[in-house]
């Protein structure tokens, strides 16, 4: 009977073992991993590459590495992009400066052998020039803008190897699955899990080499996820590859309660909840973006914000925090903010359909807004500046409401605020609008 039982178990447990060994394997093989991220200054020149390769030194984990577009070479493609397709000549010259960028660096690293690779991404952006643009912009820009992360990781996929440290790179595009909403896509998580854990599996590699920011849509057509997205792009590798953190390697030490270059003082702040790190980073802190908190905090992946110039020191640790943070105020300054003022033009109250309506309208024309304020008959929005012309949206508005607006402000955000902090902020500046809650306090001045 006993033996009967016993044989009976094992023969389940083998049983289980058969069919679970794959998931077993996968878990213990994808258990210790990590996410590193390297923005546009920690791969802005040749030293800074060879840099990346010091720090990828001191591991011996297996790592993928998330890299963004090159210094501040986005922002030229973004150039690159309207250039094209507004059909102007000028899009050439604004090309050159964008090869020249990337071959000056690559005759520094290989000695003025242009690895093969760039050579093939330059050619086919060239060519991609050399066709006249759809009517779309979004899909132009996309298409565009993502040869910055392309040829950034290439780059620095081809010195890793040319300095004898092995590593795979590979086109996020093949399994970073999202919507066709360019230039603001929507992950496709469940598709983007699968593929993501059969291409990034480590059996034959110890370290990927691959872009963030851009993804592809299920009919291969390339794809980005806003503005600063590389971050998120290292967060959901970090969810679904269960790394065991994530860090995102910055020119500040960490965290810290102010913006160092513009303010004087600023402190590091050792250790965050995910709660107040995306409170700090939707509220315009750009040391992460706001988007990057969620996929960990869904699964507890510590984020590690470290420097890339001091890689030694601990940086911040952003994770579940089960004890209250003593933390003092924390200031954030988010400029080139407008402020749009809107009141129905026969004088009835504000409704939620009148709010309904202009956030569909601000959300169709990519404005991101930043804080609402309604009283009877005022709705007052501030929104980032918007790279599409403004005008046309305030006369459709101005159909319904009389529709103000003033350019040029700060909004200034100070979470854990006491009255000394308020002062300081609200000294010699003119109030636009103030908004204050328990925890945090918020000015529109200019
Ligand atoms: N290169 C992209 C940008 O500058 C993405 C990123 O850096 O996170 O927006
Ligand atoms: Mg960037």
């Amino acid at each position: 009977m006993i033996f009967f039982r016993m044989c009976k178990f094992s023969c389940n447990a083998v049983e289980w073992l058969k069919n679970n060994s794959l998931v077993l394997s996968k878990i213990l093989k994808t258990s210790k991993m990590k996410v590193f991220k390297f923005g546009g200054a920690s791969v802005k020149s040749a030293e800074a590459v060879r840099n990346v390769l010091q720090i990828l030194k001191g591991y011996n984990e297996n790592i993928v590495v998330v890299i963004s577009a090159m210094g501040k070479t986005t922002n030229l493609l973004e150039t690159l992009a309207k250039a094209y397709f507004e059909k102007s000549d000028n899009k050439w010259s604004v090309f050159q400066k964008f090869r020249n960028y990337h071959t000056d660096i690559s005759d520094l690293l290989f000695d003025k052998n242009t690895p093969e690779s760039i050579s093939i991404l330059l050619t086919e952006l060239e060519n991609k020039l050399r066709i006249p643009p759809s009517f779309d912009f979004n899909f132009e820009y996309d298409q565009i803008v993502s040869y910055g992360e392309l040829v950034s990781t290439r780059l620095v996929s081809e010195y890793l190897n040319f300095a004898g440290f092995t590593n795979s790179w590979i086109d996020i595009r093949t399994c970073l699955r999202t919507n066709n909403k360019f230039r603001d896509a929507t992950v496709d998580w469940d598709l983007t899990e699968k593929l993501v854990q059969q291409v990034l599996n480590f059996e034959e590699e110890k370290l990927y080499v691959t872009q963030g920011f851009i993804g592809a849509t299920k009919p291969n057509l390339t794809t980005t996820l806003g503005r600063e997205g590389s971050d998120f792009t290292a967060a959901i590798l970090g969810n679904v590859l269960n790394a065991e953190d994530v860090s995102i390697w910055k020119d500040v030490p960490g965290v810290l309660n102010a913006d160092p270059k513009k303010m004087e003082g600023a402190v590091k702040i050792d250790e965050l909840s995910y709660r107040e790190a995306i409170e700090m980073s939707y509220s315009g802190a750009q040391v992460i973006h706001p988007k990057t908190m969620k996929p960990l905090h869904n699964k507890g992946i510590p984020l590690l914000v470290k420097s890339f110039v001091s890689p030694l020191e601990k940086g911040t640790v952003i994770h579940e925090v089960d004890h209250k943070l003593q933390l003092q105020p924390v200031f954030i300054v988010k400029e080139n903010q407008v402020l749009i003022t809107i009141s129905p033009i026969d004088f009835s109250f504000i409704s939620i359909e009148d709010i309904n309506k202009v956030a569909y309208l601000l959300q169709e024309n990519r404005i991101k807004v930043n804080l609402i304020q309604q009283s009877a008959i005022d709705f007052n929005l501030v929104v980032d500046f918007p790279e599409v012309d403004l005008n046309p949206i305030l006369k459709k508005l101005s159909e319904n409401y009389i529709a103000r607006y003033n350019t040029d402000l700060k909004l200034i955000t100070i979470r854990h605020f006491n009255k000394e902090a308020l002062h300081k902020m609200k000294k010699d500046k003119k109030i636009y609008l103030e908004q204050n809650s328990r925890l945090t306090a918020r000015l529109v001045v200019k």
